[in-house]
């Protein structure tokens, strides 16, 4: 074999080959004027992707190019530098740089424009800038956001376990700061962040930060000495106006005031202006809202559907503006806990729902109030677009009748009238300013109305005199030479020009200065035409930067009212919502429900707003619920596909609806306020982390039983169904009881199982009752009613639901063969006394006979003095 191998020629040996060229990176690339300065702006900003505008293009360098060319989907191209190597390139066009920067945001990747600042002058190198620092956080342009969305850049501080949190909404300028107890691995914090829609997290030492918190943001870590304290007192100090932290709320939390300091600090390095005055701080206390954990926001669909039916936020978004939208989002992501305001919600809506013929005026009068509040805010970050001035002149037009609309509106709504007019002037001076349908780009000019400005208005017409002289100088100049065949021409090189063709060589005025010789003519100039010339050249320019000169002051003339369009925006904001959830009500049937301090949850003819809306008008049934002091424990007994989970998710939703400010679906509903909805609905594997079906039902469920409190939902769906049956029933019955015997536990439960042995816990536990779900069971066919009614289901039904399902009838036979004898050799005791011993690590319930008596109380009924002394009596008898 060897002898037949052919030897390679030398010129095509690999190591004879010329080198393809090699990659070199920008510090090895060559000393171009642009380079140099293009390194400079580089190493400012290391972090980022630096987009260099050069003429119509925005291009990017070595290791930033080739990061960004398969995010943007361009080409990976690349310039020469000799021997050295070659220079990755890549490049888009400007004008469509906006739906790049999204791509390079929503990628996770901060951005830096290096754009041109200075004249372009032929031969002499543009002057450059850094003009803007774009990060997910700290974008407010409108093509970087979503509308609907609100993109929150926060940070986040650590003192002895205390955190501080600070939210700021850049584009709504609205910066919330709250301080959450234990740590940065907290859940609670977990929840928090899970809440406020955060794009970019802020910290100073990322690795403190668990890596499976908010994994969809970008993180950021900062130096130090942007947390401390003292700076960031002088920060929100400028930021807000406030002469000290006690006039904004934030004396008692020295450490969200140093997330806040952060924030703000990061802000500025990232040059976005924060007007004084402009900025709202939200202090907020935990507690003031429901918390909601991961499992019960996908359970109950807040945000995503679990199926192809909507959301709940997209059930309820009736909403006419984009900021109306995001208001909504919000409330629903923060269920208040306090009766007070979610009446007063409650009430605005309900006098909506009254008053058809306002709302429906009201709905019409919105929608030409568009998103003024990120409007307002791009007019005050000076990236406001002649367009987004003509939709702020529009909402100030809309306001006033919507402020009238708002007139004697009770609850929220009281007072918006007043808040929702705007500064007349703001309307007057931008329809003086701006022509009617401005364009959505400065570039090009032709924004600012005529006669607004007198010296735009003579270059103008200088340069129309101009033009008018030059398409009059062929008839002219004809007549004056007697030359029919002379015409006047234009091109890029020599400018205006008067062509004569050869022929008519001799009839060529003296002041004619030839140009350039043609086969068959000649070109000429005259000082006159070139006069003209330079003036239709040069008005043009001058007039678009006179345009934008305009643009500039009519933006710091509306950033001077700035505090007032927020004003009108807040409140076009709370209409918006109140209106929408009013429409909701009215359009799909729902109440007002009763909040109130109690611990009782009372729904009449409840539905579920999400399988209602799947299954079409009419098709649902509507179930009852009744859980106070005397019945804590619903034990809910059914076959599989009677109806169970929609019950659970039923009542979840009702509370949460009801808490948010919201109509409900029933025909009554009393509802004391929840501090928490645990909902435990389904089995979902987590195998990415390695974790059982079971053991995840497991951890969740301890992690509920540390967290509920006696103000707390707990929505229990067939908990111990992922182990074998014996251990699941004596887990499912254990934590019946654990629940019911705890004192800190005792909440309202909903507890669905198809252990239909667990209905015999009702008859020793006091507290717990049973309800079933009905099925009308003909021959070896069930049909379910989804009706749920008092008592215990005696069977699971299980084969009859295979049967259903289509299993073969062989197998069915099989099946209940083995069911029998299984039954015949070991049943399943309804009532054993001690179920098997488990270790879930909970402290064992404590038997003691204060504890039934204190269980028993109706806190309803009691006054505080008589809770009091009904408190130091059972604590002398509890052996204190
Ligand atoms: P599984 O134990 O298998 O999860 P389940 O008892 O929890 O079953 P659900 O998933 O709640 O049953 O409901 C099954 C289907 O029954 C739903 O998809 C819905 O179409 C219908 N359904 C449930 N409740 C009602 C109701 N109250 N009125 C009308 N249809 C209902």
């Amino acid at each position: 074999m060897r002898g037949r191998e052919r030897a390679t020629p030398p010129h095509l040996r690999a190591e004879n080959l010329p080198p393809p060229d090699p990659t070199i990176d920008l510090d090895d690339a060559g000393d171009t004027p642009i380079l140099r300065e293009y390194r400079a702006a580089k190493a400012e900003h290391p972090d980022a992707l630096v987009l260099a505008r050069l003429g119509d293009f925005y291009e990017l360098f070595g290791a930033d190019a080739e990061l960004a060319a398969p995010i943007l989907e361009v080409t990976l191209t690349g310039r020469g530098f000799g021997s050295a190597g070659r220079l990755p390139m890549c490049g888009v066009p400007h004008q469509a740089v906006a739906t790049h920067l999204r791509r390079l945001l929503d990628a996770g990747h901060r951005v830096v424009l290096w754009d041109q600042v200075g004249e372009v002058v032929a031969g002499r190198l543009v002057r450059r800038e850094v003009t803007r620092v774009l990060s997910p956080g700290t974008a407010v342009d409108a093509d970087l956001l979503e509308p609907t969305r609100v993109a929150r850049l926060v940070a986040l501080a650590e003192t002895a376990g205390q955190v501080g949190v600070a939210a700021l909404d850049l584009a709504g300028g609205e910066l919330v700061v709250m301080e959450v107890a234990g740590g940065l691995g907290s859940v609670a914090l977990r929840d928090e962040l899970e809440r406020l829609d955060v794009a970019e997290l802020l910290v100073g030492d990322p690795a403190s930060v668990p890596p499976a918190l908010l994994l969809t943001a970008v993180r950021t870590a900062l130096p130090v000495p942007l947390f401390d304290g003292r700076r960031a007192a002088e920060r929100l100090a400028s930021a807000t106006g406030a002469a000290s932290l006690l006039g904004l709320g934030l004396e008692e939390m020295p450490v969200g005031v140093r997330a806040a300091g952060a924030v703000l600090g990061y802000c500025e390095r990232a040059r976005v202006s924060l007007e004084p005055g402009l900025l709202r701080v939200v202090p907020r206390q935990s507690g003031d809202l429901m918390r909601l954990d991961p499992p019960t926001r996908r359970n109950l669909e807040l945000l995503e559907p679990l199926g192809s039916g909507p959301s709940l936020a997209q059930l309820l978004d009736r909403t006419r503006t984009p900021m109306g939208a995001r208001l909504l989002r919000r409330r629903l992501q923060e269920p208040l806990t306090d009766p007070d305001p979610i009446g007063a919600r409650l009430e605005a809506v309900a006098a909506l729902v009254a008053d058809r013929p306002r709302r429906g005026e009201l709905r019409r009068r919105l929608g030409s109030v568009h998103d003024l509040e990120r409007l307002v805010g791009r007019v005050t970050q000076s990236l406001a677009t002649p367009r987004d001035l003509g939709a702020i002149r529009e909402a100030c037009a809309a306001l006033p009748a919507v402020a009238r609309l708002l007139e004697d509106l009770p609850g929220e709504l009281t007072g918006l009238a007043g808040t929702a007019v705007p500064p007349v002037e703001v309307e007057a001076d931008l329809r003086a300013t701006f022509v009617d349908d401005p364009p959505p780009s400065s570039r090009e000019g032709g924004f600012i109305r005529p006669g607004a400005d007198p010296e735009l208005d003579r270059l103008h017409s200088s340069a129309a005199e101009a033009r008018d002289f030059i398409a009059g100088l062929e008839g002219q100049e004809r007549e004056r030479t007697g030359i029919r065949s002379l015409k006047v021409g234009y091109n890029r090189v020599f400018g205006y020009y008067i062509e004569v063709p050869h022929a008519h060589r001799e009839a060529v005025p003296p002041d004619y200065l030839r140009k350039q010789t043609l086969v068959g003519a000649e070109r000429y100039i005259t000082p006159r035409l070139k006069e003209q010339e330079s003036v239709v050249l040069s008005a043009r320019e001058r007039a678009v930067a006179r345009e934008l000169e305009l643009l500039g002051e009519a933006v710091r003339r509306v950033t001077a009212h700035g505090p007032a369009l927020l004003g009108c925006a807040a409140a076009g904001a709370t209409a918006d919502v109140a209106q929408a959830l009013a429409t909701v009500a009215d359009d799909e049937g729902w109440v007002r429900p009763t909040v109130d301090r109690s611990t009782v949850t009372d729904i009449e003819a409840g539905r579920h707003p999400l399988v209602e809306r799947s299954l079409g008008r009419g098709a649902f049934v509507a179930n009852d619920t009744s859980l106070d002091v005397a019945h804590r424990i619903v034990v809910l007994t059914g076959p599989n596909m009677a109806g169970k989970s929609t019950y659970l998710r039923q009542v979840a939703l009702i509370t949460l609806l009801a808490q948010v400010g919201s109509f409900v679906p029933a025909r009554r509903a009393r509802l004391g306020v929840c501090d928490r909805i645990f909902t435990r609905v389904g089995a979902q594997d987590d195998l990415s982390a390695g974790l059982s079906t079971f053991m995840v039902e497991m951890a969740e469920t301890a992690a509920i039983l540390r967290q509920a409190t006696a103000r707390s939902l707990l929505v229990l769906d067939e908990i111990g169904r992922g182990t074998s049956t014996y251990d699941g029933l004596s887990i499912a019955q254990a934590l019946v009881e654990h629940l019911h015997d705890s004192p800190q536990l005792n909440c309202r439960t909903l507890f669905a199982t198809h252990y239909h042995e667990l209905t015999a816990l009702a008859e020793r536990l006091p507290r717990v009752v049973n309800a079933r779900v009905e099925v009308v069971e003909e021959g070896e066919t069930i049909t379910f009613l989804h009706r749920i009614r008092p008592g215990g289901a005696d069977r699971s039904y299980g084969i009859q639901v295979a049967r259903l399902a289509g299993l073969p009838a062989g197998l069915l036979a099989r099946a209940r063969e083995v069911l029998g004898e299984m039954e015949s050799r070991r049943p399943l005791e309804a009532d054993r006394e001690a179920p098997a011993q488990l270790d879930l690590g909970l402290p064992a319930p404590a038997a003691h006979p204060v504890l039934d008596e204190l269980a028993e109380l109706d806190l309803d009924g009691l006054t505080p003095r008589e809770a009091l002394s009904k408190l130091a009596e059972l604590q002398e008898r509890a052996g204190r």
